[in-house]
Order: structure tokens, then sequence, then C-alpha cells
């Protein structure tokens, strides 16, 4: 039997009475790839924020691991083993690749200590696999200012891997990206996904063809529909709520 590794039952969030969730169901596999679209204002960003705590909801649950949510904070939650890339990269853009990498896998999070204290062998291993993984080996070594905004998001994914969640929460990651550079993601994200759940927000529909197994579709809080990249594509609500509309740029 596949377990679960989340399941959210009616949840509902208000802000001053507007429902940015309204009664959501959504359930997901351990090991899935999934991918939530949706048309601007669908309640996407807000859904994440649920997750990771940043926000409690108004009703409804969040489980876990089969664990309830309520109640933890954003740390918490973290510790328990979800993590989130937010949109924009949040690397060191003083510090190289391979020390970013370094720092994200140090339970302490401590920048001196990591800096000036060696590594243990089977760390600097992960690091060097990451690295190969996130497509950098050639600029391990050189300041991740010196990288490109694909580069930068490809490098913080790897410093989310490096903290080893159980679930990867990724919001957009290939808003104002080239084309070969949302194509590189897209690969990297589809080889995390064959020892990772991963949960990827996404506007930009050709990536969303590139990556997607299982789509579901968010529309004003709810969801809409959900299936595979074809029948989702094919649903006459998806359609007129997203697809016939042109997407506008989201950058919440
Ligand atoms: P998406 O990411 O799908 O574009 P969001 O989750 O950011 O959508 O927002 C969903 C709706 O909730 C939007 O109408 C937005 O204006 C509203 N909203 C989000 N956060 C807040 C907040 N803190 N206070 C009030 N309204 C909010
Ligand atoms: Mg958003």
């Amino acid at each position: 039997m596949t377990e679960k590794i989340l399941e959210i039952e009616n949840l509902t969030v208000s802000f001053d009475g507007f429902k940015a969730l309204n009664q959501l169901n959504f359930s997901m596999d351990e090991g899935e790839l999934r991918v939530v679209i949706g048309p601007n204002g669908a309640g996407k960003t807000t859904f994440l924020d649920i997750i990771t705590g940043k926000v409690q909801p108004t009703e409804g649950r969040v489980m876990f691991k089969g664990r309830n949510l309520r109640a933890l904070s954003e740390h918490q939650i973290a510790r328990l083993g979800i993590g989130r890339k937010f949109q924009t990269p949040r690397v060191y853009l003083n510090l190289t690749p391979r020390e970013n990498l370094e720092l994200s896998c140090n339970p302490n999070k401590n920048v001196f200590a990591t800096l000036f204290k060696k590594l243990s062998a089977p760390q600097r291993h992960q690091v060097s696999a990451l690295l190969e993984t996130i497509g950098l080996p050639n600029k391990a070594n050189i300041p991740a200012g010196l990288l490109s905004h694909g580069e930068k998001q490809r490098l913080e994914i790897g410093m989310l891997v490096a903290q080893s969640p159980d679930l990867l929460l990724v919001d957009e990651p290939v808003a104002g990206l080239t084309d070969e550079e949302t194509y590189n993601i897209g690969e990297l994200l589809l080889a995390l996904a064959e020892s990772h759940s991963i949960l990827v927000i996404e506007h930009d529909m050709e990536f969303v063809r590139q990556i997607a197994r299982k789509v579901t579709v968010l529309h004003e809080g709810s969801v809409l529909c959900e299936g595979n990249i074809e029948e989702v594509q094919n649903d006459p609500r998806t359609i007129e709520v997203y697809l016939g509309t042109a997407p506008e740029e989201d950058d919440a």
C-alpha cells in the first residue's frame, strides 16, 4: 500500500472574510512528483504557506506522513522534513556553490563553524554528488554571484535537497528563465523525483508538460480538476478558467 505523504482535508483560509482557500481537499503519495497549476489568485502560494506553517488554516487540517501539523511552528514543520524553495534564489553570493551546499547539509547552520570546520567524509561526498546532480561541478569553486539566474535556481534546489527533506515544495522555479535553463530545471526535478516526494507550483505550461505526471488545477481556492496533463488540458472547466485566458505575470 502506498503511504500518503500529504493529506489535506476541507482546508479553508480566510483573510478578512475572503476565502483564499475554500474547502480544499488534496492528497499526495509518498514518492510522487505533483504539479499544481492555476490562474493568478487561485491560492497556490497560500496553499504552500499553509503546508509550511507560515499561515494557519481557518478550518480543516493538514496531515504530513499521518501527523497533524496544526499548532506546529514553521520551524518545527521544517524539522519534520518539509523543505521549501521560494521563487527568488536565496543563496550566499559571496560563497561558492560548494560552500553554499556545505552550509545547507550542516545541521548547525552556523556559517563560521561550517566554513572553518572540516566536514565529515560522508558530508563531503554528499556535497560532491549534489554538485553533479545540479550540473555545477565545473563551477563549484567560483563565487555564486557569478552564476546565471538558472544556475542559482539549481544551486538553491541543491541546497534544499542537502537538508534531506522528505517533501520538497517548489514555488514557480522557472519564472524569468530562458528556455534552456527552464529545460535544465525540469530535468533536475525529474532526476530528484526518482528519490524524493516533490510538489511543484507552476505557471509555465511548456514546463508543466515536460515534468508533469499528475496535475492538480486550483481555482478560487479549491481543486477544480486533477489528472494527467492530457486530461487536465482537455477538461472544459480548466480550459475556461485557466488555459483559455492569457496567463498573467505572477510574482507573489
Ligand atoms: P496564487 O499564488 O495562486 O496567485 P495566492 O495564494 O497568492 O494566489 O492568493 C490567493 C488569494 O488570496 C488572492 O486573491 C490574494 O490576493 C489573497 N491573499 C493572499 N494572501 C493574502 C493576505 N495575507 N491577506 C489578504 N489576502 C491575501
Ligand atoms: Mg503565487
